[in-house]
């Protein structure tokens, strides 16, 4: 499989304004920010959407959430509220083919979701 862009990103190929880093997952700040605060939360491991999930990549999607939450935590974010959005495919809008997580917050959020 040839290397996402945030694969790229993971290997410092590609700058990015880098959030946290583990074992596993990885964060940094959204190119395009479209609020205050928009980190973008990615596996390590390539996993072009959603639907390519098997059952034994439950505990690293897990993983994202929580990393997602500590990420909002620690930007003083959480108590007013935040939120988590992971586009799949044309539909959802998805533009980039290695999942990801948005972590958005510092604003209001209007739903449903245009
Ligand atoms: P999606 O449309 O859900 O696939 O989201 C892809 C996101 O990646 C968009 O919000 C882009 O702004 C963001 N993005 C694309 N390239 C980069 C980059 N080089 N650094 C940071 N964020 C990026």
């Amino acid at each position: 499989m040839e290397d996402s862009i945030f694969t790229k990103i993971i290997k410092r190929e590609i700058p990015s304004d880098i959030v946290y880093e583990d074992d596993d997952v990885f964060a940094f700040k959204d190119i395009s920010p479209q609020a205050p605060v928009h980190i973008i939360i990615i596996p390590k491991r390539q996993i072009p959407t959603l639907n390519n999930l098997e059952d034994q990549d439950s505990l690293l999607m897990g993983k994202l959430i929580i990393v997602a939450k500590n990420i909002a935590k620690s930007l003083n974010i959480a108590e007013d509220g935040y939120r988590l959005v992971f586009n799949c495919n044309e539909n959802g809008g998805q533009t980039v083919f290695h999942i990801h997580c948005h972590l958005m917050g510092g604003r209001k959020f209007s739903w449903p979701a245009g």
